[in-house]
């Protein structure tokens, strides 16, 4: 039996389950409830630093005296320095109020305290990732977080690897990197076996050869690193390599794609964009009526682009959409790559971008999952991948900026040799060669580490968290739709995002849009403070299918080609706590329901 901590507080009396009080002690509380104890981990911290400072050269002597503290000069500074503090604190008053429960739209909400305290220790000795020459305990910090991560979404810790980044931008450019690099080298060596006389490959079997293929010619034939380089296409002039491959082969060199389905962030765009592949090189990959990848397109984008001899060389999965909060079937499209792999002898990269949702794999994926079995399925098949995007700023509850790359694969993540002559690369183990970014904050990681180091990176620790969400989430969609009729909810949200539109039977989607973007506006932070809303559209054709199916629940007319939703992300631990004296559920409920009844 489970032993529960009973409240009194008032009249009411309330019930807290032990493993959920424990969770209120990963974070500070709206008001500030656990300043006392972080208070006093912050003196410490600081008390260490000055210490460290004193203690590590003690016969250097003093550089600023108390004399000098007494100078006009000096204290004129330390006024001036008071007063532009005091200004600042002033107008971060102003800052969107993100440790709120009443926070409930982009996907930012109350960072943890030990992520907090794991940034700040590092802004204290600001180490610089790019080289241990910079960075001690940092790139070790940043070995074990990674490793931490590897282990949360299944890949093998001493096979993958990894870097922190400022974000899921930069870590999805990090792979289509990587994907188009390795594209490059095998078809480099396809290429001299061709020369060779070795006619089993096209262009498109060339560049997707794979790694085994790839070692066994560069053995046979003994082609070093640079007689590679002929054919490298990230190597010489790219102009000229094209035409010279086109010989070789006797077939028009087409460029290779990018299958990336069309509920995509649009981090993407900017990746294909700085790839230099042209845009056209960018496939959308239909959605399905849940907003999810639609596999019959996937297959059919293969078809095509094997038919137009387009190498496809990477596919990407989205675990979390940044609109819907969907998952798409990773595991059937892992599936599906491994069918072509049998069939075509083709190797495909298959990227899983969970920038958002990656940290779900901490959730319990038992019989008793609170997840449906297609979103465990989904998310049991990331390991098999070739690399993944994880954003720990997002429901890793950790401060800007840290995002993660991970890759399966050593070799595919150390792929550049690349070298800066004046910094020092330990060994090929070193990262700052392979990083987009140069200089890198060790914060991002360090913070990571502490959290999955007191929090834990499973179901009793995040996994606890984000189930609360999800619950929370469930709650306040029950609770929305009781409201009012008029409350269209997106049917199938399966983690933490709700989202909605408000509309009338029969009516234009026209005319809800303009009604729903109001009843946005009404919830602008510059009109009031109640709750802070986001919103999004979903176009077509990207979501044809959804819009379709949705909006078809209110026999809607279509006379436009975007549907404007309401997005509500319920990050915030405390959204359902019971012994608040407001009910947010019910309390943005009822502030909801009073702006739409004004534009109904
Ligand atoms: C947020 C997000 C990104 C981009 O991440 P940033 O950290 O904002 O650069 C990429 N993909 C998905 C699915 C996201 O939700």
């Amino acid at each position: 039996m489970k032993v529960h901590n009973t409240l009194v507080e008032g009249s009411k009396k309330i019930d807290c389950p032990p493993d959920e009080v424990a969770l209120k002690s990963f974070f500070l509380g709206p008001q500030a409830e656990n300043a006392n104890w972080l208070r006093e981990l912050l003196n410490e911290m600081f008390d260490a630093w000055f210490e460290w400072r004193r203690a590590l050269y003690p016969t250097d002597g003093k550089a600023i005296s108390a004399t000098d503290k007494e100078m006009p000069e000096f204290i004129e500074n330390r006024q001036r320095i008071k007063r532009n503090v005091h200004q600042l604190l002033r107008r971060f008053q102003n800052e969107v109020p993100s440790f709120s429960p009443r926070y409930i739209g982009h996907m930012l909400t109350e960072v943890s305290m030990p992520a907090l305290i794991g940034h700040i220790i590092t802004l204290l000795h600001n180490p610089n990732n790019i080289s241990g020459e910079s960075s001690r305990v940092g790139i070790v910090i940043e070995d074990e977080a990674i490793n931490d991560l590897l282990k949360m979404i299944g890949y093998e810790e001493n096979l993958g690897s990894g870097h922190f980044c400022s974000g899921g931008t930069i870590a999805n450019i990090e792979a289509g990197l990587r994907a188009r690099d390795r594209f490059a080298r095998w078809l480099a060596v396809g290429t001299i076996a061709r020369e060779h006389g070795n006619t089993s490959f096209d262009i498109l079997k060339a560049g997707l050869m794979g790694w085994k293929t790839f070692d066994r010619l560069k053995l046979e034939l003994d082609i070093s690193e640079t007689e590679l380089h002929k054919y490298h296409l990230l190597h010489g002039n790219p102009a000229f390599i094209f035409r010279e491959i086109s010989t070789v082969f006797k077939e028009d060199y087409a460029g290779p794609v990018f299958l990336i389905p069309q509920n995509k962030h649009y981090s993407w765009n900017k990746c294909v964009d700085m790839l230099g592949l042209g845009e056209e090189a960018f496939k959308g990959v239909k959605t399905d009526e849940k907003g999810r990848l639609c596999l019959d397109d996937l297959r059919n984008k293969l078809e095509e682009s094997i038919q137009h001899r387009r190498p496809p060389i990477m596919v990407v999965s989205v675990a979390g959409t940044t609109e819907l909060g969907e998952v798409d079937p990773i595991d059937k499209v892992q599936a599906l790559l491994d069918e072509y792999e049998q069939k075509y002898g083709i190797h495909i990269w298959h990227h899983v971008d969970a920038a958002y949702g990656g940290f779900m794999c901490s959730i319990d994926r038992s019989e008793n999952s609170i997840l449906s079995k297609d979103i465990v399925n989904a998310l049991n098949a990331i390991q098999y991948a070739n690399s993944t995007t994880i954003d720990p700023h997002k429901l890793g509850y950790v401060p800007y900026a840290s995002g993660a790359f991970l890759c399966k694969h050593k070799r595919e993540y150390f792929y550049r040799k690349s070298n800066a002559p004046y910094i020092n690369f330990v060994g090929t183990a070193e990262r700052g060669p392979q990083t987009i970014e140069g200089s890198r904050s060790a914060a991002g990681a360090v913070s990571t580490w502490l959290t999955a180091r007191t929090i834990g990176l499973d179901g009793n620790g995040y996994g606890k968290i984000l189930e609360r969400t999800i619950k929370s989430r469930v709650k306040l969609e029950e609770i929305l739709r009781d409201s009012n009729p008029h409350i269209r909810i997106f049917p199938h949200s399966t983690t933490n995002i709700i989202t909605f539109c408000v509309a009338k039977e029969n009516e234009s989607i026209g005319l809800t849009n303009k009604r729903t973007l109001k009843v946005y506006d009404a919830f602008s932070p510059d009109e009031n403070h109640d709750f802070f809303v986001s919103k999004t559209t979903l176009k077509r054709p990207e979501y044809n299918l959804l819009i379709n199916k949705f909006t078809a629940n209110w026999n809607a007319v279509h006379d436009t080609k975007e549907l404007v939703l309401i997005r509500l992300v319920i990050m915030n631990p405390f959204f359902d706590t019971k012994e608040n004296k407001i009910d947010y559920p019910l309390e943005f409920t009822n502030k909801l329901n009073e702006k739409i009844t004004y534009y109904l």
